[in-house]
């Protein structure tokens, strides 16, 4: 009898992730028989009982393909994707927080120590006179217990390590998932570094009608009855369409709300913030600032808006977090 061919191996990992990614996978319904049927999975640690251990244990490769989502703000997250690097062969950056941050990344607008203080002293139901604070050990009856180091900042897996892939989206949508793995499965993925996604921006695919209309200034979408045929920009709506990548097929829009910007920077687009200031900036219909200033008033949270999906990529991060390879990513263990 012929020996049965082994399967390639697939690992998915969750790090500073909300679980959104995973559902994502799941959500290619009965295609996920194909994915099992396809690969021997050796860790998906929400669905599978798979060890750590298990997976230090296996040689350097020898894991086909990960999926790997959420970013990076702690020690252990860093050391799996350090574990998950080295053994396997593909690792793809799986998910906004994994390619950019995420909305974990929105973190980085605050200190550390401004995080800890308002999650362990201010908040209205906490009671902690003595401050105290998580330990990274702590010597239990049983034996000492050992706590993850919490950051400085949160990190783009690519910060931390080389990714081969990148699949955006908050989550990303199922048709892509099942696009990439088939790639995989057929060995057709296209040149590493790229993103699994197409290389255009929203606006080329959205299907609603754009008038070249200017607007005197901006409005909350709950707060106004949309034209669900126009564009939301012209409505004084805010939407990230303009640099933000397509291949979401407009599922925000279609559902009559803005783009928010999950996929990520546009092709070319090196700060997506920046980028959509500069699209909102020349459809302000005035040449006197203080007319400029009221209309933009009207953004609520400007960092929160543009950079919603991305602070840990943009070029606002050095403020929070170091650059690859500056002095200081050493330090942010400390
Ligand atoms: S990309 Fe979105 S769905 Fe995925 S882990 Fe991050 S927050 Fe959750
Ligand atoms: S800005 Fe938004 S609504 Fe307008 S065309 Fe682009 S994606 Fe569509
Ligand atoms: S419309 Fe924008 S926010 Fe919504 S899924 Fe698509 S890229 Fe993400």
């Amino acid at each position: 009898m012929a020996p049965v061919a082994a399967k390639p191996k697939l690992a998915l990992y969750w790090a500073a992730s909300c679980g959104g990614c995973e559902v994502a996978v799941l959500d290619t319904n009965e295609k996920i028989l194909d994915i099992a049927a396809h690969f021997d999975i050796v860790l998906w640690p929400v669905a599978t009982d798979h060890k750590y251990a298990g997976v230090k244990a296996l040689d350097d490769g020898e894991i086909d393909v990960c999926l790997f989502n959420g970013a990076i703000r702690n020690s252990e997250q860093r050391e799996m994707a350090e574990v998950l690097r080295k053994k396997s062969k593909v690792l793809v950056a799986f998910g906004s927080c994994a390619c950019f941050g995420g909305i974990p990344g929105l973190a980085n607008l605050f200190a550390r120590e401004a995080i800890l203080e308002r999650v362990f002293d201010t908040t209205p139901s906490t009671q902690n006179p003595e401050k105290t604070r998580p330990q990274t050990r702590w010597a239990a009856p049983e034996g000492e217990l050992e706590l993850p180091t919490f950051y400085n900042a949160v990190y783009r897996l690519d910060d931390i390590v080389p990714v081969d892939y990148y699949l955006p989206g908050c989550a990303p949508p199922p048709s892509l998932v099942l696009k990439a793995v088939t790639a995989i499965i057929s060995g057709q993925l296209p040149p590493p570094g790229s993103v699994l996604a197409p290389e255009k921006a929203l606006c080329a695919s959205c299907p609603r009608t754009k008038e070249e209309k200017k607007i005197k200034g901006f409005n909350r979408v709950h707060l106004v009855a949309a034209d669900p045929k126009k564009c939301f920009l012209e409505q004084g709506i805010i939407c990230c369409g303009p640099a933000t990548r397509d291949g979401c097929e407009a599922r925000c829009i279609a559902a009559n709300m803005p783009c928010r910007g999950c996929f990520g920077p546009a092709p070319e687009v090196i700060d997506q913030g920046a980028k959509l200031l500069g699209a909102i900036a020349t459809l302000v219909d005035s040449n006197d600032p203080a007319e400029i200033r009221r209309a933009l008033a009207g953004v609520a949270d400007p960092a929160g808006t543009f950079y919603r999906f991305g602070v840990p990529s943009s070029l606002l991060r050095v403020a929070r977090c170091a650059a690859p390879g500056a002095p200081g990513k050493e330090a942010m263990a400390k």
